[in-house]
C-alpha cells in the first residue's frame, strides 16, 4: 500500500515518539507518555472489574488483549495520526478516509487475539475527527491561544466570581 504525502506527517509522530531526544518535543513526549498512564489506568481498572463481576474469561482474555494492544501499538497511532491533523488540519482526515477507503478493511473490524499494528479505522476517523472539529470550532487551539483565553477565564472568574455558573 502505497500511502498519501500527508501521511508523511503521520510517520513524522512516529519519529517525536521514538527518535527525537530534542528539547523542543519534550513537552510531545511528555503528553504521549501522560496518554499511555490514562488508558493503562483505564484497563487496569477495567480488568479489576471483570476480576470482581464474574462472566466468561473470554471478556477478561479481551479486555487484557486490548489493554496491550492500545499500550503497544494503538495508542500510539492515534496519537499520530492527532499529529498530523493538528499539523495538516482537517484534511488529513480526508487523506485519512480516502487511505481506508482504498484498503477496502472494515472499518469497525480488529484481531480479538492477534497483534494487530493499527486500531479499528472508525476509531482513528472517530479522534481525527474530534480534533478537526476542535480546531474548526476553537481555531485558536492550534495555535494555543484558546489554551491561554480558558486560562484567563478561568482566573477572571477566581478573581470575580463565577456569577453562579460552575
Ligand atoms: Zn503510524
Amino acid at each position: 500500500m502505497i500511502l498519501h504525502l500527508p501521511d508523511l506527517v503521520h510517520e513524522m509522530g512516529h519519529i517525536l515518539i521514538h527518535h527525537l531526544l530534542d528539547v523542543r518535543v519534550t513537552a510531545f513526549c511528555d503528553h504521549y507518555k501522560r496518554c499511555r498512564e490514562i488508558v493503562d489506568q483505564h484497563y487496569r481498572h477495567q480488568l479489576a472489574n471483570r476480576r470482581t463481576s464474574g462472566g466468561p474469561n473470554d471478556y477478561f482474555r479481551l479486555e487484557a488483549h486490548l489493554r496491550q494492544q492500545w499500550l503497544d501499538k494503538w495508542l500510539e497511532e492515534i496519537v499520530c495520526d492527532l499529529f498530523a491533523v493538528f499539523v495538516l488540519g482537517p484534511p488529513f482526515v480526508w487523506a485519512h478516509c480516502h487511505l481506508a477507503a482504498k484498503q477496502c478493511k472494515h472499518i469497525f473490524s480488529f484481531s480479538h487475539d492477534q497483534v494487530t499494528t493499527h486500531p479499528a479505522d472508525d476509531a482513528r476517523m472517530k479522534a481525527m475527527l474530534a480534533q478537526s472539529l476542535a480546531c474548526l470550532v476553537m481555531p485558536g487551539i492550534r495555535s494555543g491561544k484558546t489554551q491561554r483565553t480558558i486560562q484567563n477565564g478561568k482566573r477572571n472568574r477566581s478573581r470575580f466570581g463565577d456569577g453562579g455558573l460552575s
